[in-house]
């Protein structure tokens, strides 16, 4: 049976936890929210707290997929709270936050894919925060363009949706979900709001090789995504798939180089890249 590789010097990292990011804590913790920061146990939460960027987790911690890399439990959905998006924008005021991060677990149980919600999310942050840039993590709405539209419609500052990895592992790794769907998903958002960035992203050490990855960007130029994120997948326990291979550190470069070459206008590539990391830095 496969054995785990061993873990690379360059990810072998310690988690300062600092005043900063226990009073960050604190501060949210009655509002009862979820940030993917704390939850997803994030390694880069210590620089992005400090930085005043922030995650937050909105719809529920309970998905209707179930993803082979994720750690977000599917099962019985919990109804759509409608006093979220007044806390996490009190959660943001209090943070003083400079860029939001609001993402969702995916609600295909719900008419519009919960796209009313993220809107209502992304209206009540501004209202309380109008000098606060806000960045969607959407889901793909099942491809419904009325959704997309609801959430183009509030006019965030930047449309994330990640394709997660490439075409040839979607159904081992994101079994109910479709490339095409999702590049199409991108590809409307540009063309509907193009004044607005898309972004997107996909993990490596899935069991993918560099060509596809190289395919993964043609597509993404293609469609004239502003914004590309690439990072090291990372086995969330030991019930996840095995890290297929640690991807070096100068290879993310060349992966950078790639993506700026064929026109990717802001390309972050680096093993603890995450889709939501970097994100207050072009906006
Ligand atoms: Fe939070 Fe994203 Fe930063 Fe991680 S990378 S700490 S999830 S904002
Ligand atoms: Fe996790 Fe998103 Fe997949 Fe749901 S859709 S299982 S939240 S990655």
């Amino acid at each position: 049976s496969e054995k785990p590789l061993r873990i690379p010097p360059w990810l072998r990292i310690k988690l300062p936890e600092g005043r900063n990011f226990s009073n960050t804590s604190g501060l949210i913790g009655d509002l009862n929210l979820n940030t993917v920061c704390q939850s997803a146990k994030c390694p880069n939460k210590w620089e992005c707290f400090s930085k005043n960027v922030a995650t937050f987790l909105i719809m529920g911690n309970i998905c209707t997929r179930n993803c082979a890399f994720c750690n977000i439990a599917s099962g019985d959905l919990e109804p759509l709270d409608p006093t979220e998006p007044a806390r996490v924008a009190e959660a943001a005021r209090r943070l003083e936050l400079r860029h939001v991060v609001i993402t969702s677990v995916t609600r295909d149980d719900l008419p519009d894919g919960g796209s009313g919600h993220f809107a209502a999310t992304i209206n009540a942050v501004r209202a309380a925060m109008p000098g606060c840039t806000i960045e969607v993590l959407t889901p793909d709405f099942r491809g419904d363009e009325a959704a997309l539209k609801t959430v183009l419609g509030a006019r965030p500052n930047v449309l994330n949706h990640n394709l997660e990895t490439v075409p040839h592992l979607y159904e081992a790794v994101r079994p109910q979900a479709d490339y095409e769907q999702s590049l199409h998903f991108l590809k409307r958002a540009k063309e509907l709001a193009p004044d607005i960035p898309t972004k997107s992203g996909i993990m490596v050490g899935l069991g993918e090789n560099d060509d596809q990855i190289m395919k993964v960007l043609d597509d993404l130029a293609e469609i004239k995504c502003d914004i590309v994120t690439i990072g090291q997948y990372m086995q969330p326990s030991r019930l996840h798939p095995l890290v297929k291979r640690y991807v070096e550190p100068g290879t993310f470069d060349r992966y950078a180089e790639e993506g700026k070459n064929r026109g990717i206008r802001h390309m972050f590539c680096a093993p603890l890249v995450r889709s939501s990391y970097n994100a207050a830095e072009f906006v």
